[in-house]
């Protein structure tokens, strides 16, 4: 489970996001949509520590700790890293948060990029490894067993030996999503997945994050994919100006949206 509150992030003197509050309950998928320059990527990066907020907490409940979870079936094959309960981050502290609650703050989640952001010196096995064995420091033999059948899952079990030149838009997205998920994340972060694939790669990616969703994952997406969002989110939040304009189930969201911004927003996309 993730809450955010009061997440506030400046650029120099330009305010990016103003005060991000934000709830993600354990299995829930959040789809974050709004205008270019709004503000998505950066509630992303500020999740799993790629930019340090200036101000506001982030915490991530581990599953065990989730009291949603009580009495729960265990969400897929969602596990936890393990590395304890509760992670509540205060980028407000004096000082600013410690380092080692920002490299907590980075175990708990993984990000797939748009623009999949593989080692291209590195195998496709040798990406998927990477993180696992050499960040969180794992058997490298129990991390292959499981990279390669995250790999034969996505269909790309003939690939482990190539390079990411070598391989299509769809599936180095593929391979970025296997990196993602041998971390064992407790939030999987997704920006703007297929917005860099020619149009007939699409579908195989949203289809793998459909897959995700139903297993129970918990999520945060940034999409442009209106329809993708409609059908796979459990809550849409549109974003403007460094806010959430708006949060709320997916269909009223986008078919009954109560703010005039997203009116406007999604009259242009129509
Ligand atoms: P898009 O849909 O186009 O990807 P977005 O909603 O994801 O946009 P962000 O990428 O979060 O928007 O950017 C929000 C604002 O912050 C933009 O005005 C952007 O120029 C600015 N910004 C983002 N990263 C930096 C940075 N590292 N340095 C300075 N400004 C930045």
């Amino acid at each position: 489970m993730l809450t955010v509150r009061g997440l506030r992030k400046s650029f120099g003197t330009t305010r990016v996001l103003e005060s991000i509050d934000l709830t993600v309950g354990r299995g829930r998928v959040l789809a974050l949509i709004g205008p270019s320059g709004s503000g998505k990527t950066t509630i992303l990066r500020c999740l799993n520590g790629l930019e340090t907020a200036d101000g506001g907490t982030i915490t991530i409940t581990a599953a065990e700790a989730d009291p949603e979870a009580a009495g729960a079936a265990p969400a897929g094959t969602a596990t936890s890293t393990g590395t304890g309960t509760e992670l509540t981050v205060d980028f407000g502290a004096a000082g600013g948060p410690r380092d080692k609650q920002l490299a907590a703050l980075r175990d708990r989640s993984a990000m797939v990029f748009q623009n999949y952001n593989l080692f291209p010196h590195k195998t496709v096995l040798e990406n998927v490894l990477e993180g696992p064995v050499v960040v969180q420091r794992r058997p490298k033999a129990e991390v292959t067993a499981e990279a390669l059948a995250l790999l034969t899952r996505v269909g790309l079990a003939d690939k482990t030996d190539a390079y990411p030149f070598e391989l299509s838009g769809g599936q180095q997205q593929r391979v970025g999503i296997v990196r993602a998920l041998a971390l064992r994340p407790q939030l999987l972060l997704f920006d703007e997945p297929t917005s860099s694939l020619d149009p007939e790669l699409v579908g195989d990616v949203l289809r793998l994050i459909k897959e995700l969703a139903i297993e129970g994952w918990t999520m945060v997406i940034v999409t442009h994919e209106l329809e993708f969002a409609r059908e796979v989110a459990s809550e849409i939040a549109f974003v403007d100006g460094g806010r959430i304009v708006e949060h709320g189930d997916p269909k009223q969201v986008l078919r009954h949206p109560r703010e005039e911004r997203t009116r406007q927003f999604l009259h242009r996309l129509l």
